[in-house]
């Protein structure tokens, strides 16, 4: 089995699909070693359970997913997906605040690793989430909600505390948006703080074959107010952020106005997101220092360009997940859509990491990196309470694996 990707082998011992609670709760008492896998959209072995060990997808449970249309909250299973879940919670004229670039991600694997999507009041999805059900080392069932003094560990959990059965997410009135594309937005000069707040989620991309920005995504809530936008030119066509992909797989564009869920992600539930052939990697740094972590990234992009397929660059507000990478801080996040090509890709990861160095860099945890564990550790100041609720929750390290093992270790 790979991921998404193909990129990773997952080395597994055995994979187990169960088909109901019962079965779930017998296979984690029963195994020594466990991993979930969500959909397997990770570019990095955080899911794998090493050698020997079992991998559990949640696919053949029932997709729960009950929406109180009264208390504004939607209880959905362990692994569903996005396109599903929206589906669904817009049928009852309510919404999500906000989505990533694509909505075939499952919720609880999204979560886990602080997936986002873009906005300056927006923090990661991991933000919605009230309540969170996670079957334990030993078979019984914690609920963790925001009173308790464990949530702040217990979502972006990175998959170490258990097997997450469900979540409870807060959901607001149905809403529209629309997408307002511009093309060449200089470097030189750039307000990025006026520009990443022009609209309700904003991305920028770049190919680094120059400085400056190909292409800018405003999505724009039709109940605020339209966007004013004098530093780019409209696009004329419609636009994939992948140069050479075509513009039918991504959203409508255009300023048409559509439901939030086919608007907020880049790309439609139908079609492969992204280019499909590729690697990604994505850092977290304070916005305040955007402006410098993009003449940082300026200055190496002749070694970046011939790797990259693009660029994308965001903003996620700052969160309490302790585990998140956008946590404690306003953020801008720069992601890589690299070609296809580890042995050509990592040394420029390992670039890119330098130059973001001063900046103290948080990489996604679902992406590839090669940020060593001290340095991920300092940048983490509620990594001790994270290793002791893994170690109350699972006390035999059932739920670690080689790839959290050093970060987990006293
Ligand atoms: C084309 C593409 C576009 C992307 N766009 C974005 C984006 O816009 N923003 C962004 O932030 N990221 C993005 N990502 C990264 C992606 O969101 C993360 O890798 C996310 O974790 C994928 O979710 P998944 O369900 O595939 O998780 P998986 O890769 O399957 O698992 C991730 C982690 O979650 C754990 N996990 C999964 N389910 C459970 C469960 N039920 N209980 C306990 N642990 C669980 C796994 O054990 C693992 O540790 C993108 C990835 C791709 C391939």
């Amino acid at each position: 089995m790979t991921n998404w990707a193909g990129n990773i082998v997952y080395t597994a011992g055995e994979v187990h699909r169960p088909d109901s609670p019962e079965a779930l709760r017998a296979l984690v008492t029963d195994s020594t070693r466990v991993r979930v896998l969500g959909s397997g959209h990770s570019f990095n072995t955080i899911a794998d359970p090493d050698a020997g060990g079992t991998l559990v997808s949640l696919e053949a449970l029932p997709a729960e997913v009950d929406v109180d249309t009264a208390a504004r909250t939607v209880r959905v299973g362990g692994g569903v997906r996005y396109a599903e879940l929206a589906r669904r919670v817009h049928a009852h004229g309510l919404a999500l605040p906000n989505m990533a670039s694509l909505p075939h991600i499952s919720v609880a694997g999204s979560v886990a690793t602080g997936t986002h999507g873009s906005g300056v009041s927006n923090g990661p999805l991991a933000s919605a989430v009230r309540q969170v059900e996670i079957v334990t080392a030993d078979g019984s069932t914690v609920v963790v909600g925001r009173d308790d003094p464990r949530f702040g560990g217990a979502v972006t959990s990175l998959g170490a505390l258990g097997v997450v059965t469900a979540l409870t997410l807060d959901l607001e009135p149905a809403f529209a948006v629309e997408q307002h594309l511009f093309t060449e937005l200089p470097l030189e000069g750039l307000d990025f703080e006026a520009v990443a707040a022009a609209a309700y989620s904003v991305s920028l991309f770049t190919d680094w074959r120059a400085p400056g920005f190909r292409q800018v995504w405003l999505k724009r809530r039709t109940d605020q107010p339209l966007p004013v936008f004098p530093w780019a030119v409209p696009a004329k066509v419609a636009l994939h952020p992948v140069p050479g992909m075509p513009a039918e797989h991504c959203t409508q564009q255009f300023g048409v106005p559509g439901p939030w869920h086919e608007r907020l992600p880049h790309f439609r539930a139908e079609f492969t997101p992204s280019s499909g052939a590729e690697l990604q990697s994505e850092y977290l740094l304070p916005r305040a220092c955007a402006l410098d972590v993009l003449h940082a990234l300026d200055g190496i992009r002749h070694v970046v360009a011939p790797v990259l397929q693009t660029c994308e660059v965001r903003t996620v507000a700052a969160d309490e997940q302790w585990m998140s990478p956008s946590y404690g801080r306003d953020t801008v996040a720069v992601h890589f859509t690299w070609i296809e090509d580890t042995a050509a890709v990592l040394p420029v990861v390992r670039r890119v990491e330098e130059a973001l160095e001063p900046f103290s860099p948080r990489p996604h945890w679902g992406k590839v990196f090669t940020t060593p564990t001290a340095a991920l550790r300092e940048r983490y100041p509620r990594l001790a309470d994270f290793r002791s609720l893994a170690g109350e929750l699972d006390p035999a390290g059932k739920f670690t694996n080689a790839f959290l093992a050093d970060l987990l270790a006293p």
